[in-house]
């Protein structure tokens, strides 16, 4: 069964942009993976199309409203039945590779989009959306967000990276470690070498030089990774992710 995303967006017109080139285009192209992308405010029914109306309690910014919002999503999920139904905010767990992992792995997903100062709260509680942020940074809409999802699900969809590469050994892996450094030729560049032992040969060396790498650089640049991946370590049965999209662990 063909992966599929569907977006509900004010802007249907920004998918599926960069999704439409490299990889994730040519698997779109292939069928390898299916895009639609729908406008929410299609599903408003007044005069005057309206998805939005101003927050109960006062504030700035409108609200886009509850009725409209789940007219939408209950069209998407009529042709994508099965595909968990995802709210891009700031206020959700944090997106990372084992969700991303798990998400790709599945039938595909719906994606909200929010806009304004985001959806009313009954509408994401009575859908049961997993809120999803793409960073503790603030987005002027989820579109951006859902495009960053969507390229880092599609690219681990079958067939979709080329045979030799492997997305094991990719920064935030099931090691949870981040990738050695990279080099090419020429093999001097403005008077920097390229490290020694990649021109020796001898694969175990480079095997083992690159392991060390890719330990100090999560080690210093990601102490959180750093000691998640010691933890997981000390414990050789943790599956590494945990069985929930939630992120929360699995009830036993
Ligand atoms: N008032 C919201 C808050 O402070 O949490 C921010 C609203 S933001 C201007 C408008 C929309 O952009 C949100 O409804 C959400 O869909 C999207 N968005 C903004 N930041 C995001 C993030 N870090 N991750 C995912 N979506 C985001």
């Amino acid at each position: 069964m063909t992966w599929r995303a569907s977006v509900l967006t004010l802007f249907p017109e920004m998918f599926p942009g960069p999704l439409g080139y490299s990889l994730a285009g040519r698997a779109l192209r292939e069928g390898r993976w299916a895009l639609e992308a729908a406008d929410i405010r299609g599903f408003a029914t007044d005069r005057h199309r309206s998805v939005d109306d101003t927050p109960f309690g006062g504030g700035a910014g409108m609200v886009m409203r509850p009725d409209v919002v789940d007219a939408a999503v209950a069209d998407a999920v009529n042709r994508n039945p099965g595909a968990p139904v995802i709210y891009l905010t700031p206020r959700g767990r944090l997106l990372d590779q084992g969700l991303v992992r798990q998400l790709s792995a599945g039938p595909g997903c719906v994606l909200l989009c929010g806009r304004y100062e985001g959806v009313d709260q009954r509408v994401i509680e009575a859908r049961g959306m997993l809120e999803v942020s793409a960073g503790d940074i603030v987005l002027s809409g989820g579109e951006t967000a859902a495009l960053l999802l969507l390229d880092a699900c599609v690219r681990l969809l079958p067939g979709v990276m080329g045979a030799g590469a492997s997305a094991e050994e990719e920064s935030h892996g099931p090691e949870g470690l981040l990738e050695y450094p990279h080099y090419t030729r020429p093999a001097e560049w403005q008077g920097r070498q390229v490290p020694e032992v990649l021109l020796s040969g001898h694969h175990a060396e480079v095997a083992r030089w690159r392991r060390a790498q890719a330990e100090e650089a999560t080690r210093t640049r990601r102490p959180d990774l750093w000691a998640r991946h010691q933890a997981r370590n000390n414990q050789p049965h943790d599956r590494g992710e945990t069985g929930r999209l939630d992120g929360h662990p699995a009830a036993a």
